[in-house]
């Protein structure tokens, strides 16, 4: 594996900006769904391989706990603890964001002076 811990894993792939999304938006981010950049607008998302492999522990132990495999309630509270946590950590600091939408210079110009519209218009009021 080449030094992926110091790839900007957070940086908007169309603008550059970084952080493209608050840490907390990106969780909520799966292999599928896309959340637009806060500076730039344009449609971002997570790679779904390595977000996929993030959700995977999690996954198992739901299916561990579903077939009967794990019955201590306790075993499983700690498990859904590490779990969870080490996805998160996967998320924050492992799995890229994606472009989910083709973008140009004159887009991202566009959508950043649509996002600097709509933050003068939160502050105006
Ligand atoms: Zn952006």
């Amino acid at each position: 594996m080449t030094a992926g811990a110091a790839r900007p894993v957070n940086r908007c792939p169309h603008c550059g900006a970084e952080p493209c999304l608050p840490l907390w938006r990106k969780f909520t981010l799966g292999p599928s769904s896309k959340a637009h950049c806060r500076v730039c607008d344009c449609l971002v998302g997570v790679e779904a391989l390595r977000a996929s492999a993030a959700m995977l522990p999690t996954f198992l132990l739901i299916v561990a706990v579903a077939t009967g495999l794990l019955q201590v309630i306790a075993t499983m509270i700690v498990l859904l603890g590490v779990t969870v946590a080490a996805m998160l950590a996967l998320y924050a600091s492992w799995v890229p964001l994606m472009p989910e939408q083709l973008s140009s210079p004159t887009m991202i110009e566009a959508g950043r002076a649509r996002r600097a519209v709509r933050r003068r218009g939160e502050g105006g009021r």
